[in-house]
């Protein structure tokens, strides 16, 4: 594939010259001219193994056949632009879809954004107006987005910048791995917080990961989510669950709250619902999502071309077995990645659910305290060197977040772990340098 040079130098550099630093993550200079099934096309031809699906949109993979015939129809014949002005089949369809796929009683109505970070700010704000409560909950470490709304409720570290919405509790995640904070803690500090300085009748709702995916790929304790669901129902309080990263089929459910047992009011999709096309979802009960007309409008969302993808995306998860699939590859990639540790001390702990795999990394396994971000930068940034493309997450910028198309095979889910065996052994014996993954310590 050839990129048309409308300007001098190469895409990493006109990328750096035009685009805002405020809407960018870096983590390497890979710089994409195309994508083939699970493999990017870097600048020069070159083919890397993807092991992020982009953060995760990419469930399918890249070109994928369903996708493209699904997307080129409903371009040919543009039904208007979206579901402000007119219904149309595939915005429709989806949402039949979507309400078939999710469990929940009585009668409910979908909405359609544009991403997850849109699909968070209406939940937020259709809710607190339709229970005329003001307050929310939501965890340390928990990231919904980056819009006014979504970013309030957000707990990520990496969010620190913007304050949180005023009325806001940030609860601790339990980690079982770094126990700062039990689950039983936890409880009791909510406890305490509704019956001290949180009125519960004054809370919304809670907004919860159901596997905590950029605070460091976090699988909440059993029973815990439970407990918390338990103890917000009592009190009227919504239970919006954001599926955004690591639900449709990632975490070897189709939806990742089904592990824990949880029966949401709302649920919040992005990311893996479009398949790499601006598409989200918001589910919920009837009387909270028609609160008012025109309420939250965006002219283009429900579009019929992002929706057709939408579809495509669903039908795909069925056909390919991706929930089957998610859970039988991401078997060997985590088993893959543990027996990494017995040759790597600095690999601490392998977690996940499915396709969802984060790898701890760790200067002391007894005391498990973090590696520098420097190190989990050089990790990612040799592993791109040798031909394989992940990210790094968590509250301390050590975590290798491994989320690969969910038609990864397993043939290549063991090169990856190839290449990252690798990666680890080059970047302990010193190949990468401070001043190499200097501009890609990112957040
Ligand atoms: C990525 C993410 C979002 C935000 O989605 P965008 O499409 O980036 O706006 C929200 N919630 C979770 C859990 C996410 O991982």
């Amino acid at each position: 594939m050839q990129s048309r040079k409308s300007s001098i130098g190469s895409l990493h550099e006109r990328d750096a010259r035009v685009i805002a630093n405020i809407a960018r993550l870096r983590f390497s200079p890979l710089c994409l001219v195309g994508g083939r099934g699970n493999h990017l096309i870097e600048e020069g031809g070159r083919s890397l193994l993807d092991l992020s699906a982009s953060f995760g949109p990419a469930i399918a993979g890249y070109s994928h056949p369903a996708i493209i015939a699904a997307v080129t129809r409903a371009c040919a014949s543009m039904a208007g632009t979206g579901l402000l002005s007119h219904p149309n089949e595939n915005a429709v369809a989806l949402a039949e879809d979507l309400l078939r796929l999710t469990p929940g009683g009585g009668d409910r109505r979908v909405w359609f954004g544009h991403s997850g970070s849109d699909a968070n700010d209406c939940a937020l704000r259709v809710v607190q107006a339709a229970t005329g409560r003001s307050r929310f909950i939501s965890f340390i470490g928990s990231y919904h987005g980056n819009l006014s709304g979504s970013m309030s409720i957000s707990g990520h570290p990496a969010m620190t910048h913007t304050l949180p919405r005023a009325g806001l509790v940030l609860l601790p995640y339990p980690d079982p791995y770094r126990c700062a904070f039990s689950a039983d803690d936890v409880l009791r500090l909510l406890d305490f917080q509704f019956a001290t300085s949180c009125p519960p009748h004054q809370v919304a709702a809670i907004f919860i990961e159901p596997l905590m995916a950029d605070g460091g790929l976090i699988v909440p304790p059993p029973g815990f989510l439970l407990a918390i669901q338990q103890r917000c129902r009592r009190h009227g309080i919504q239970v919006i669950v954001d599926e955004v990263k690591v639900g449709l089929a990632r975490s070897g459910a189709i939806h990742c709250f089904q592990h824990e047992g949880l029966e949401p009011d709302l649920i919040v999709f992005g990311k893996a619902l479009g398949g790499g096309l601006p598409l989200s979802a918001v589910i919920g009960p009837k009387h909270i999502m028609d609160h008012a007309p025109a309420f939250a409008l965006q002219t283009t969302a429900g579009n019929p071309i992002a929706t057709a993808a939408g579809r495509a995306v669903l039908q795909i998860i069925a056909d390919e077995g991706l929930v089957e699939r998610a859970n039988r590859v991401g078997g060997i990639l985590a088993k893959g990645m543990r027996a990494l540790g017995a040759k790597h001390s600095i690999v601490g702990e392998v977690r996940g659910r499915g396709l969802a795999v984060g790898v701890d990394l760790v200067t002391d396994r007894v005391t498990r305290e973090a590696v520098p971000v420097m190190t989990t930068a050089k990790v990612i940034y040799r592993a791109y060197q040798l031909g394989a493309v992940f990210f790094y997450v968590g509250m301390r910028g050590n975590v290798l977040e491994l989320t690969p198309p969910l038609t990864l095979s397993a043939a290549e889910a063991e090169e990856g772990i190839a290449i990252i065996d690798q990666s680890l052994a080059d970047v302990s014996n010193g190949l990468v340098s401070d001043a190499d993954v200097a501009p890609f310590m990112m957040w």
